[in-house]
């Protein structure tokens, strides 16, 4: 198991790594019911704009999502 200090420097760590999407937008750290992830912030806040939609089809699937600090649960 991680201790909260050791997963707190690997999300700074990897935000510090990966400010920014390759889109263009700033990353943030999110959790995840299977741990924390670095995720590009159009990914939790769809941009229905015009230009939102039109650079979502130039980088499909190219947004920045990676798993930072994998969450293990005890098993039941
Ligand atoms: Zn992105």
């Amino acid at each position: 198991m991680i201790d909260n200090w050791r997963a707190l420097d690997r999300i700074e760590d990897v935000e510090r790594e990966t400010p920014f999407c390759m889109c263009g937008q700033p990353t943030s750290a999110a959790a995840r019911p299977d741990g924390i992830w670095l995720e590009c912030v159009s990914l939790r806040a769809p941009d229905t704009s015009r230009i939102g939609r039109l650079l979502s089809a130039l980088t499909p699937g190219g947004h920045t999502r990676q798993l930072i600090v994998e969450m293990v649960t005890d098993a039941a």
